[in-house]
């Protein structure tokens, strides 16, 4: 359904099972495990899907070696088991990825965890290789039987000096160990979207649309693109409103103080040397205060991050000058030879993690675990429970989602019906990482569509095995190469408009694809892509120029990035 009928049939049928409020991660999990579970549910984000701290991440599917100092052993035994399940179920997006530790000491660090523990130690200080032997060791033990990654292995000095060329050589060895890489998590996440909407109809997923109030048994919601509103009543309430939770729960008359949130922030470097440096190899890194340095293969670029600073504001998150240089001194520490500089970066973000409210005094020690909170009987007037929906990682996230569905589904007086544990994921289905298979499926669309085999493997890449549904859209009229961005067709950018939730040329050029992220974008290309995009959303002349230049405004307000 268009989102007009959307809200049409709302307006005609206000009763809903279940509204989610917030389409990060976390919404998305819950949404699509309650689709696949026959529950009608509406979610509604004020922005874009996948715009918040979802799209802000340091895209890895981890376990977070470093939580096992906090003792937090509950959540990386969960998260590693989930790192395997998104290699396995959304395999066009998410690999295996080599993270190599550089270690400067011994035997630093061996006193981290029981000070911790004992309420000694505020700050983390940098580990030696006998303690992130000793992590690893751990690390790998939650991987259990399941193998979907490699073991973890040491490496001499000069055995690591040799294999990255470039690397410090005050190092005195390195430790690989290896978690996933999300390569695209704004894809992966509306892809959920897509797949639940296919599987009920019932669930219905709207972006632009934000939760203004609630009272008694409705909740008013406005659409922002038109400012018309609705009035729907839920059964239950899931705030999965992230930094924003808070804001969101003050909405509906209630007073929360759920979130501590800790902003963090990327740059996405252009640097081919450094690229090379570190080849397919995250470099994951603890300066001498604790904080974490990560520098890592995205697609042909380097992204580096990230901080973990604690905000009030979270629409004030902004990746800012200071930032940028303890990033590029800490390249330096890493890759002493390797010069970066400014001219370098081609684009920067910044997220606000959702973190629950901590009094711990280090920021890197606010637990990344999650909860459901809820308010009803006596604490709130509404005729609904609210879960808010308290941090979380994009790892978990099914997890988390899993949990928060069994919850709802027993207040509903439902029965679970399907699990999502083995489910493959949007273009994931019937994805393969083998040359050969690849190769078999697409002489396949070679045949059946009549497009070239270069065009299709683009595609391939770019959409996994949704890119028969996209090749299939695309064989259906003439096609031609965009002028200024001749990888894109003017029919690829039509499918990704009619078919993928698009409302703004933003939501194209950040979430749809990565032309933003990886720095790809001219105001030549900018403009173009306005023109063909506004030929498939109906837009004329000036919305397309609109459109455009509020793309540039974003673009140089939040990233860094001008034209
Ligand atoms: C810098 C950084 C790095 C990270 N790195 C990793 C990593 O590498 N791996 C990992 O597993 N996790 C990582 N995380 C954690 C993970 O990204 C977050 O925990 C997760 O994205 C949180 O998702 P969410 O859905 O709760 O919040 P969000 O993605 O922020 O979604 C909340 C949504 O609610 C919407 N909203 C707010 N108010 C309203 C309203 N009134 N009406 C409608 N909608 C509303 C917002 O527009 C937003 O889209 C990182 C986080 C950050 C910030």
């Amino acid at each position: 359904m268009h989102r007009k009928e959307v809200f049409e049939s709302l307006k005609k049928n206000p009763e809903i099972s279940v509204l989610i409020v917030g389409a990060g991660i976390n919404g998305i999990g819950a949404f699509r495990d309650l689709a696949l579970n026959g529950v009608d549910v509406l979610l509604v984000d004020r922005a874009d899907f996948c715009s918040g701290a979802s799209s802000a991440s340091s895209h890895m599917a981890h376990g977070g070696v470093r939580y096992l100092e906090n003792g937090e052993f509950r959540l990386v035994r969960e998260a590693v088991q989930e790192r395997n399940r998104l290699i396995r179920n959304a395999s066009h997006i998410v690999r295996p990825l080599p993270t190599t530790i550089p270690i400067f000491k011994y035997f630093s660090g061996l006193l981290n965890a029981p000070l911790k523990f004992l309420g000694f130690l505020d700050k983390p200080s940098e580990r030696g290789s006998v303690i992130i032997k000793l992590g690893l060791m751990m690390y790998d033990a939650y991987t259990g039987r399941q193998r979907a990654v490699p073991r973890h292995r040491f490496l001499s000095r000069s055995t690591s000096l040799k294999r990255w060329r470039g690397l410090n050589p005050q190092i005195v060895n390195t430790a690989t160990y290896y978690d996933g890489l999300i390569s695209n998590p704004e894809r992966l996440a509306l892809e959920l979207i897509l797949d639940a909407e296919a599987e009920n109809p019932a669930a219905r997923a709207l972006n632009y649309v934000s939760m203004v109030s609630g009272e008694k048994d409705s909740v008013l919601l406005r659409d922002e693109l038109t400012d018309e509103t609705c009035e729907v009543r839920p059964k239950l309430l899931i705030n999965a409103a992230g930094a924003w939770i808070d804001f969101a729960n003050h909405q509906l008359g209630l007073s929360t103080r759920y979130i501590g949130g800790t902003k963090g922030s990327h740059l996405v470097l252009d640097h081919p040397e450094l690229r090379a440096a570190i080849g397919d190899n995250e470099f994951f890194f603890e300066n001498r205060d604790g904080r974490i340095v990560l520098i890592f293969p995205l697609h042909d670029r380097v992204l580096v991050g990230t901080s973990d600073i604690k905000i009030d504001n979270p629409d004030e998150a902004r990746c800012t000058e200071e930032e940028v240089d303890y990033f590029i001194g800490m390249i330096g520490r890493v890759f002493p030879a390797i010069k970066v500089t400014r001219e370098q970066i081609v684009f920067r973000f910044a997220g606000v993690r959702p973190l629950g409210s901590s009094s711990a005094k280090n920021t890197g020690q606010y637990s990344r675990d999650h909860s459901i909170e809820v308010l009803s009987g006596d604490w709130t007037t509404l005729a609904f429970p609210v879960y808010s929906l308290v941090g979380g990682k994009w790892t978990s996230f099914r997890a988390f989602a899993e949990q928060v569905t069994d919850k709802a589904l027993a207040f509903l007086g439902r029965a679970r019906q399907k699990s999502t544990r083995e489910l493959p994921i949007g273009g994931g289905r019937g994805f393969s990482n083998d040359v050969n298979e690849q190769k078999r499926q697409i002489d396949g669309l070679a045949a059946w569509t009549g497009l070239d085999r270069s065009h299709l493997q683009m595609l391939y890449s770019r959409y996994g095995s949704r890119s028969e549904t996209v090749a299939s859209f695309i064989k259906r009229a003439a096609d031609e190469a965009l002028k200024s961005l001749p990888d894109h067709t003017r029919r690829e950018i039509a499918f990704l408009a009619l078919h993928e939730k698009v409302c703004h040329l933003d939501d194209l050029i950040l979430r749809r694809t990565m032309l933003a992220m990886l720095g790809r974008l001219t105001r030549e290309r900018i403009e173009e892509l306005a023109e063909v995009l506004g030929d498939s959303l109906s837009w004329d002349g000036a919305q397309k120029k609109a459109e455009a230049a509020r793309a540039r405004r974003l673009l140089a307000e939040r990233h860094g990035v001008h034209f």
